[in-house]
């Protein structure tokens, strides 16, 4: 394969951009690759500059559950385009979007358009926090809410030590206001309730795990959660930026009928383009400026291109069979890739809900992140490589999930699972 192009451009990105990237997942390091510099986008299809077509699961890291570029989806932003790209006003398409979430969500009656999944969640814990009138939130090992200070925490070295950021910069008086829990051990939760409960404004949790590969949770979990919080009078907030339309319409709190009292939203809600949201219960959704005293704005929040194509999606994703179709797709591939770690004799877990899947390179069964680094994460990079070489386009790290668009025909997932059983004998 050449990718002459890309290496090129590559070494001047790395001139001007810190590591040649506006984004660290995509420099390929975790792979061991100079990334591929991207052309086009087209249906289950990704184009370098060099021409190479590779068939893609990474979809954008997750908005794009309708493939690239959308006949539907384009035509509607090229349209609200010649209309104006920012008014700095209201537009009625804001008030369309936030319809439909508030709509598809059992646990929203009002939403906050934003601009992306950090800004949700930054906003969410903010808001939580006035309205309880505490300090302390508690998130869980290995999931992701964005890269606003207060997520970048992990566990110390010990339980109910205090945490430690993963990243300098973080201010230490906001460390200690994360405490970090382990996710699917609702004993981890109880014990920091037991000590700071009073303080606690808020839970946050990607209620179906999907940054540290995929961890579904555990039967009684989520209940747990919901049950711990409204005890202490905390918060619970479902950060559902990838699981919000991914894996049903409505989200896991339409699939588990599990309220939270704050909902963070992105990804597929922006159909390609720059859009967050965070909603929730009238009473504490009334506490945001104007409305409320909790400050929090945006210059192109709303924006008319974004929610264009953010309703064009969701229109689509409500026509009946999409979700069953996607799964069947899903499913049938993951299948197939079971049978071929099968027949090499590798006994690799095999994640799975929806249009979501992770393949681990262990042996073990993946249900937190102490078992996600269980993975063998070079064998992974080598299989990484060969796969893309054969023209089939993973995410760069074993720690991120796959995803299957509307876009891929039962001929890519056909292809896909010759090449993944092909480097399988490589490797
Ligand atoms: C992607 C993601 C975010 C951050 O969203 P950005 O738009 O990248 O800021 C937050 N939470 C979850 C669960 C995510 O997957």
């Amino acid at each position: 394969m050449d990718t002459s192009k890309s290496e090129q451009l590559f070494k001047k990105a790395q001139q001007y951009m810190p590591g040649g990237v506006n984004s660290p997942v995509r420099a390929f390091k975790s792979v061991g690759l100079t990334p591929l510099i991207i052309k086009k986008g087209q249906g289950s299809k990704l184009y370098d500059v060099n021409d190479n077509e590779f068939i893609d699961y990474v979809c954008s890291w997750g908005p794009l559950i309708l493939g690239h570029s959308h006949p539907e989806v384009i035509d509607a932003v090229c349209t609200a385009a010649r209309e104006g790209t920012s008014y700095g006003a209201c537009c009625e398409k804001e008030i369309e979007l936030a319809q439909l979430i508030c709509e598809a969500f059992p646990a929203m009656d009002k939403v906050r358009l934003v601009n992306s999944g950090t800004e949700a969640a930054m906003s969410a814990v903010r808001l939580a926090r006035a309205y309880t009138g505490r300090d302390k939130i508690i998130k869980f090992e290995g999931c992701y809410h964005g890269h606003a200070d207060s997520f970048l925490i992990k566990a110390g070295s010990g339980m109910l030590t205090a945490g430690v950021p993963t990243s300098p910069g973080v201010p230490k008086a906001l460390v200690e206001q994360t405490l970090v829990c382990k996710f699917n051990d609702l004993d981890s939760v109880k014990k920091a309730f037991m000590q700071s409960g009073p303080n606690i404004a808020a839970v946050i949790v990607e209620p179906i795990a999907a940054n540290m590969g995929l961890i579904t949770p555990r039967p009684g979990f989520l209940e747990g959660l919901r049950e711990i919080t409204r005890l202490y009078g905390s918060l619970l907030i479902f950060d559902e930026v990838i699981t919000g339309f991914r894996v049903c319409y409505g989200g896991v709190q339409t699939l588990t009928q599990i309220e939270p009292d704050l909902t963070t939203l992105g990804k597929i809600i922006g159909g390609g383009l720059p859009v967050g949201a965070y909603g929730g219960k009238r009473e504490i959704m009334d506490r945001v400026a104007p409305e409320g005293d909790v400050y929090q704005a945006g210059t192109l929040s709303g924006n008319p291109l974004a929610m264009a194509a953010g309703i064009t999606s969701l229109k689509k994703l409500r026509e009946p069979e999409f979700y069953e179709r996607l799964k069947g797709m899903a499913y049938h591939l993951t299948d197939r890739m079971q049978s071929s770690f099968k027949a090499h004799n590798l006994n690799y877990s095999i994640n799975r809900t929806g249009s979501l899947f992770s393949l681990f390179f262990t042996e073990q069964e993946v249900f937190d992140y102490e078992s996600v680094l269980s993975c063998d994460t070079q064998k992974y990079a080598l299989f990484y490589r060969e796969l893309l070489q054969a023209g089939v386009y993973f995410p760069p790290s074993q720690f991120e999930v796959c995803f299957v668009s509307e876009a891929h025909s039962l001929n890519d997932i056909e292809k896909t699972a010759e090449e993944v059983d092909k480097v399988l004998d490589k490797i």
